[in-house]
């Protein structure tokens, strides 16, 4: 029986997550988790708060770890904001920023969540194409606008923009809040943040899911001008003033102090993946270059949608998309050595 309210959540379409699949035996370059655990210290930080503390209620203003997040980046607290993953900074970014008035602008090979939150909210979006190669062109975001939302590097394609390129879209829309989401920005691009000082339209977000190994942990992070975050202050206070639970602060804090093993894992996963780049072109795929944690990988020859359930056959969980322009594409989240060499030796025996 259709109802007024079934065909109401009929008509939203949520987003679908990689598979996260209970058989713990996989190969798990699928959703671009880091290989290597959490820094220690972020472990024993979250053992300690494990404790009778967790009676009492969390810092409604994440004050400890916004402080630690403004001196990692040199910026004081007023410009820093918390959430649970970045997913939430983006879910408070939207109405916070954007409205039904204007379109906003995204690329047309995207994050998927962007659709997702824009339809949710009941806000227009106009996704601006990208060359038949992925490549995004700061000129085309030169059009009217109610906002404009760039992954960089971008998802799933690992595309990436120089800071000129960014400060370009920034330059043609000083009157639109231009989000930058660097959910891959440590695996060797160059961050926007120190752009904050200058553009008071320029909201950075950033997670702790993928250079820091706490993807579990869910926190992300959002730097810009105090006004910006003011805004996004609102729109949280309006759903749960206790955004972050106490576990999640405490690890956090102690996971970007701990800068030693973050540039150690980083510095591995960077290695890894230049190596798997070069394994994976001598073996005929073309491989988009990539400053993520992830490889955009096609063959001349053989489907990806084959290569991807035969590659599962043998234990190993790559992401294959299902979407005109990319079904011939797989994304290939940089493992462990051992573990890309479980899927150089796959391919090998099936491309
Ligand atoms: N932005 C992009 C581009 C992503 O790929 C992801 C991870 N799927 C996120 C944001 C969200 O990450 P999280 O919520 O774990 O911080």
């Amino acid at each position: 029986m259709s109802t007024y309210w079934s065909e109401l959540t009929a008509s939203l379409e949520p987003y679908v997550p990689g598979e996260q699949p209970k058989d713990r035996t996989y190969i798990k370059l699928n959703t671009n988790e880091n290989p290597y655990p959490p820094s220690p210290k972020a472990l024993e930080a979250i053992r300690e708060a494990a404790g009778a503390d967790l009676r009492l209620y969390p810092d409604p203003t994440c004050d400890a770890l916004c402080r630690t997040i403004a001196a990692y980046y040199g910026v004081t607290k007023e410009h820093v904001f918390v959430g649970n993953g970045s997913d939430e900074i983006l879910a408070f970014a939207f109405p916070a920023f954007f409205s039904a008035r204007q379109p906003i602008l995204f690329p047309d090979i995207t994050y998927s969540f962007y659709p997702v939150y824009a339809r949710l909210y009941g806000i227009p979006y106009i996704t601006v194409p990208t060359d038949e190669q992925f490549r995004i062109d700061p000129q085309t975001y030169a059009i009217p606008n109610g906002g404009v939302i760039v992954p960089n590097p971008n998802a799933p394609t690992a595309r990436f923009l120089i800071v000129n390129g960014i400060k370009e879209i920034l330059e043609t829309n000083k009157d639109r809040v231009v989000i930058v989401d660097e959910a891959y920005i440590d695996f060797g691009g160059e961050s926007v943040v120190p752009l904050i000082a200058e553009y008071p339209n320029l909201l950075v977000v950033q997670t702790l899911s993928k250079s820091r190994s706490l993807a579990g942990l869910r926190v992300g992070m959002a730097l810009g001008h105090p006004e910006l975050i003011e805004g996004l202050n609102r729109i949280k206070n309006s759903f749960n003033s206790y955004t972050l639970d106490r576990l999640a602060l405490a690890g956090a804090i102690a996971a970007i102090e701990d800068r030693e093993y973050f540039a150690e894992t980083n510095r591995k996963v960077v290695a890894t993946r230049e190596r798997t780049t070069a394994a994976l072109r001598e073996l005929g795929f073309e491989v988009i270059d990539s400053l993520a944690n992830f490889v955009f990988v096609t063959h001349p020859v053989k489907a990806a949608e084959e290569l991807f359930a035969a590659l599962k056959e043998r234990g190993i969980l790559v992401r294959y998309f299902n979407k005109p322009r990319i079904d011939r594409y797989l994304r290939v989240s940089i493992g462990t050595d051992e573990e890309m060499d479980a899927l150089l030796g796959a391919l090998r025996e099936i491309a």
